[in-house]
């Protein structure tokens, strides 16, 4: 069954972006599906809901302004909808819908008990003052607020919103509750019902899925060498970890441009000189390079941990590493997804290898609704079992089937998905 031919009326075919590769995915997964759960396959090319909200803050300047904002729960079959919220101004419905699938893919996955969602807002958050941003997140969050509640939907962080955003929104959402909602986001200060280890968690099982890929192909992870593209909450993260182990981080890349140093980055010099300069151009002990080229860096692995859609067949042939880890949701399109399967290159899909993330998010609701908080190390000792568990089961499903590792991580967690809906049945 061809799904990209049930586009729904809302979206334009011509403007399908992200959603259309997660379609293209689930076609390539079908075949797989366990034949008693294959003709339920359809419930995953349709989000269960979708929230559109007009956005109108008062600019600093007393001027009026309007975002578009978005809340998509497109599976809640085993629990509430979990995902994060991005401020981006490519934000587009056909995005966060997509972006919704992979958090239902990914949670199964890692089998902690969420439905998948996400939320965005079309923004430039860079364009707005500290106060307007907090006036834009309470406002946004009012409007999803029949969407959100500890055991309805909780969101998390994404690209452009950090702690200070989820502290705006367990607030707003606490002052329309009458009383203190720790458990309606994660991703909050530790001070404010967080978690440790959250801040890292996404870089760290995007390290831990590495090193368990790397020994399966016979790769030493002391003295690799490693290109990561994205410098932010998952790229800065994971690229400090391989650097920890002994790896050599010979190339980044952030929105502003790409740095090399073939002997190896200080990482940690880096993130201090992009923090002040708002670029990574300039870092010590680094040479400038071209965007184009950062993709034919000469590396053992490449991790795309920035936005989707970055390796694709303009770049794909032109990639050196053996193994490549997708930090980002989406990294790859379909079709450079099928170059690198040519050409051998081993690649640990995002639905498995970013899902530290989300798995430490559910460590934060389970401490928030218990009210009793863990340790870092049980934490990471946690998160680092439940990594290598699922990338054990992906990996091993893989050989068996002879699929790729994408194809068997969308297996294992579509199975999941799908068996709850037999098991649930259909309402009425
Ligand atoms: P972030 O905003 O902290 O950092 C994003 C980084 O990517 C920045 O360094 C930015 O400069 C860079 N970037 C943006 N556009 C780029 C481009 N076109 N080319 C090169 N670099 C670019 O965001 P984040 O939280 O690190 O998220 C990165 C990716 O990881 C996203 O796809 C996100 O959905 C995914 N993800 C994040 C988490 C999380 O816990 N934060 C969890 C799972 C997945």
């Amino acid at each position: 069954m061809d799904n990209v031919a049930h586009i729904p009326s809302y979206l334009s075919a011509e403007h399908l972006g992200p959603w259309e590769t997660y379609l293209v995915q689930i076609d390539r997964v079908e075949p797989h599906l366990a034949a008693d759960l294959r003709p339920l396959a359809p419930i995953l090319t349709r989000p269960k809901r979708a929230l559109i909200v007009d956005v109108p803050i008062r600019l600093d300047n007393g001027e009026m302004a309007h975002f578009e904002g978005y809340r998509v729960q497109h599976n809640l079959a085993r629990g509430p909808g979990k995902g994060g919220i991005r401020y981006h101004p490519d934000v587009t419905l056909a995005e966060v819908m997509a972006l919704s699938a992979w958090m239902t893919v990914k949670n199964a996955v890692v089998n902690v008990p969420f439905g998948g969602a996400k939320g965005g807002v079309r923004v430039e958050p860079k364009t707005l003052s500290l106060a307007e941003l907090e006036r834009l997140t309470r406002r946004y969050a009012s409007e999803i607020n029949i969407f959100l509640g500890q055991d309805k939907d909780i969101p998390a962080p994404d690209i452009n919103t950090n702690e200070q955003v989820m502290a705006w929104i367990m607030d707003t959402f606490s002052m329309n509750e009458g009383k203190t909602a720790m458990g309606v986001v994660t991703g909050k200060p530790v001070s404010l019902g967080g978690s440790l280890g959250r801040k890292d968690a996404t870089g760290r099982g995007v390290f831990v899925t590495t090193v368990e890929a790397a020994q399966r192909i016979g790769m030493s992870i002391a003295g690799a060498r490693v290109a990561v593209q994205g410098f932010g909450n998952v790229g800065e993260a994971a690229a400090r970890l391989f650097a920890d182990a002994g790896a050599k981080v010979v190339a980044l890349q952030d929105s502003t441009g790409s740095i090399h140093n073939p002997r190896g980055l200080d990482v940690r010099a880096a993130k201090v000189w992009s923090l002040a300069h708002h670029t990574l151009i300039g870092a010590p002990d680094s040479e400038p390079i071209d965007n184009a080229d950062f993709w034919g860096v000469d590396a053992d692995i490449l991790v795309a941990a920035a936005m989707e859609n970055q390796i694709t067949t303009a770049n794909a042939g032109r990639i050196r590493a053996r193994l490549i880890t997708e930090g980002a949701n989406g990294p790859t399109s379909p079709e450079a997804d099928l170059i690198l399967q040519e050409r051998g290159i081993t690649v640990i899909p995002d639905v498995l290898a970013n899902a530290g993330g989300v798995t430490v998010s559910y460590f934060e609701w389970v401490q928030d609704i218990s009210a009793f908080f863990w340790t870092e190390e049980e934490i990471n000792a946690r998160l680092d079992r439940i990594m290598r568990e699922a990338f054990a089961a992906v990996w091993d499903a893989a050989r068996a089937k002879g699929i790729a590792l994408r194809t068997a991580a969308f297996v294992l967690g579509c199975e999941r998905v799908l068996a709850a809906h037999q098991m649930r049945g259909l309402y009425p």
